[in-house]
């Protein structure tokens, strides 16, 4: 017998969205932006490519100095306040590993993303989590003494977001670290960016994979106080971004006019494919992400995923109960947009 971890062999590991082989898939499914990034983002990645690509030669800058500094200007904090990674799964792994020992508790949002309690699991760390209503209702206690607590703001699946007096509120309320994952950040009104300097105990993290159309960068970043981005840069891989994608993650933060029209471009989308979905008949949680959670009247989130995978659209269906009633359709191109809607139009 191989001496694996009892928790790791027990452990089913987490499940990604499913991405299909093949063409022809109208793919809704894992909430990718469906136009591409920032030109100057592709025209850096040549440039750093070079002739003959020598420049990959050479490790990588192993703090990602230039994408601190320039991810630093546009939060108009100080550097040090900032942390780049690879992708933000990478720095929930590393502040679980950082805040929560083997035996220790964490929580978050339930329904919220599934991959904390996995990350939990692997460090060994107890799960406890704290239930949202479908209108946005937060059942937390007055006092939560966990290490660390995962509020996704806006929500996945649900796509509500929560304004900075809420945010304010559960930061007083936790004795450990607040983290608000903002992966979906940028379609969303407020941001507890706003908040870090206030709450010595907030971290936010922010990924390059939704708004900045760079999902296969895998890029993120986080924003907290000077201690805990020194304890996240402790515990990383020292080379954990590789050259091409630190000059991605400055180029796309500098050319925040093509990100605003991108994300206005996927909100109005997401907005008017809201109100059609409505007048079929369907219930639609309003949305500040780039992403619909929908369910029909009968309440069987499964028929309606089966019926478009049927028609080659892949969209996500979670089997958790509390969630099996509707499906996440992401937001795709108008022409995406328009062949769903024709299909579900017929299944309401
Ligand atoms: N948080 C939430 C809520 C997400 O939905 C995702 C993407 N599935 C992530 C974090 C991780 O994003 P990435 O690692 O691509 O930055």
């Amino acid at each position: 017998m191989l001496p694996l971890r009892k928790n790791i062999a027990e452990m089913a590991g987490y499940v990604p969205g499913f991405q299909p082989d093949g063409e022809g898939w109208i793919k809704l499914n894992t909430n990718e932006n469906p136009y591409p990034p920032s030109p100057q983002v592709v025209a850096a990645i040549w440039e750093e490519l070079g002739d003959d690509g020598g420049a990959l030669r050479k490790y990588p800058d192993a703090g990602s100095k230039e994408a601190r500094r320039v991810a630093a200007e546009l939060y108009g904090v100080d550097p040090s306040w900032v942390i780049m990674a690879n992708g933000s799964d990478e720095l929930l792994n590393n502040l679980i590993r950082a805040f929560a020992a083997e035996g220790e508790e964490i929580a978050y949002i339930h329904p919220s993303y599934s991959y904390y309690a996995t990350l939990a699991e692997i460090q060994g760390a107890t799960v406890r989590t704290f239930s949202l209503s479908d209108e946005g209702r937060i059942d937390f206690p007055e006092r939560y003494d966990g290490k660390l607590f995962f509020f996704t703001s806006p929500n996945a699946p649900l796509g509500c977001a929560f304004d900075n007096d809420t945010i304010a509120d559960l930061a007083r309320r936790c004795s450990g670290v607040l983290v608000v994952d903002e992966a979906y950040g940028d379609f969303a009104g407020e941001s507890a960016l706003e908040l870090v300097q206030q709450f010595e105990n907030l971290v936010v993290t922010r990924t390059f994979s939704k708004s900045y159309g760079l999902a296969g960068m895998r890029l993120g970043l986080a924003v907290a106080r000077p201690e805990v981005v020194a304890a996240l840069d402790k515990i990383r891989d020292h080379y954990h971004l590789d050259r091409l994608a630190l000059v991605a993650a400055s180029a796309a933060l500098q050319d925040q006019d093509y990100l605003r029209t991108t994300v206005a471009r996927i909100c109005r989308n997401r907005d008017e494919m809201r109100d059609k979905l409505i007048s079929c008949g369907y219930q639609v949680i309003p949305s500040q992400a780039n992403y619909l959670f929908v369910s029909p009247s009968d309440g069987n989130g499964k028929r309606i995923y089966d019926a478009l995978y049927a028609e080659k659209i892949l969209v996500r269906y979670f089997s958790d109960p509390r969630l099996s009633h509707g499906v996440r359709i992401s937001i795709g191109t108008e022409e995406e947009m328009a062949a769903t809607l024709k299909v579900l139009a017929t299944l309401v």
